[in-house]
């Protein structure tokens, strides 16, 4: 019978972390396997126009700087496979990952999982997410909502992104955010609230997704915080926008996560784990930053960190 196969390294993962970790791991000879969730090319596939990626003045299609990255892996003998992995065993060496019925073996892993969009939780949400008008994503979806009234719920820049995407085709856009002002960053929080087709709702909360019988969103009922007054938003499309979690829950434990669920740092590193050989990059081990930027750049310093490692173990 023939022994199973031993990675030298998986990264697990296909966002600009976990692509650029097979960039540099390819590049080292180390024929890197990475494994494809859920969403392939991860959160920036779900976004339009990149503006602050460096080395792109004209700005870069989100979809089109992760395709680039997956050549650009590809080239240097990346391997992709299709795998959800949900377990994890750390004890051994090589360690495994479980996805399911199968079992991979890894010498060395690079955890690169992102994060998912969090969601409100209000009644109706999750009866009518998808095609019946609450969804997470303008680029995918806002051209269903042509000349029609929407609302997004958030206040970061994520929110001011999908309001000024949607102002393309929606009639009117409101803003729905909890506090009097933006956490966005300036130049977009000014963007939003300047543009005549988007109207901020200050200092409201939602309170439910209205349509469930009807099977589709027909209004966004929200209050107000400082009145307690309640209304409804005539909308037909609901865009949540109000941030992500960490997608870590197949890897703690062993691993360690803090309270909103993000890898802690071990000794002060965000990219070594407690587990010799096991690296974590991008926005499922950061919530300071969280720019596609500086999860290519921990996915950079997990691919050196797992090179040195299997070069000092002999284990390639
Ligand atoms: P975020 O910055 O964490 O903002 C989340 C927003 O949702 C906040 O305004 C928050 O309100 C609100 N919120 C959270 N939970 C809520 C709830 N249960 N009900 C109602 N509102 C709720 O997340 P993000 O906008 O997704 O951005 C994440 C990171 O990606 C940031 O670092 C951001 O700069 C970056 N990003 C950058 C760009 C760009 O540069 N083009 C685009 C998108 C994202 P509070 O303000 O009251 O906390």
């Amino acid at each position: 019978m023939s022994s199973p196969t031993v990675e030298n390294v998986v990264i697990i993962g296909t966002g600009c972390a976990g692509l650029t970790a097979a960039i540099y791991t390819g590049r080292a000879n180390l024929n890197p396997l990475v494994l494809e969730g859920p969403l392939p090319g991860g959160q920036l596939t779900t976004t339009s126009e990149v503006e602050n990626f460096p080395g792109f003045p004209e700005g870069v299609d989100g979809f089109q700087l992760m395709d680039n990255l997956r050549k650009q892996a590809t080239k240097f003998g990346t391997r992709f496979e299709q795998a959800l992995v949900d377990r994890v065993d750390f004890n051994t060496m090589p360690r495994q990952l479980i996805a399911g019925d199968r079992t991979i073996l890894a010498k060395s892993v690079i955890i690169a999982t992102g994060a998912s969009p969090r969601m409100t939780g209000i009644p109706g949400e999750k009866e009518l997410y998808g095609g019946k008008g609450v969804t997470t994503c303008a680029t995918c979806d806002g051209a269903f909502y042509r000349k029609m009234d929407v609302a997004v719920i958030g206040g970061g820049d994520s929110a001011a992104e999908e309001a000024l995407f949607l102002t393309r085709f929606a009639s009117k856009v409101y803003l729905v955010h909890r506090r009097d002002s933006l956490r966005a960053s300036k130049i977009m929080a000014d963007r939003a609230m300047s543009h005549e087709k988007i109207q901020c709702v200050w200092d409201s909360v939602p309170l439910a997704v209205e349509g469930v019988k009807e099977g589709a969103v027909s209004g966004l009922k929200i209050q107000n915080l400082k009145t307690n007054a309640e209304s409804v938003l005539p909308v037909k499309g609901i865009f949540v926008a109000i941030g992500h979690v960490p997608n870590t829950k197949a890897f703690a434990p062993p691993l360690e996560v803090d309270h909103n669920g993000y890898f802690k740092p071990d000794h002060g590193s965000h990219i070594r784990t407690k587990i010799p050989g096991v690296y974590v990059a991008g926005d499922c081990a950061d919530h300071v930053y969280r720019q596609a930027i500086t999860a290519a750049g921990m996915g950079c310093a997990a691919a050196i960190e797992a090179e040195r490692w299997l070069a000092g173990h002999e284990a390639r």
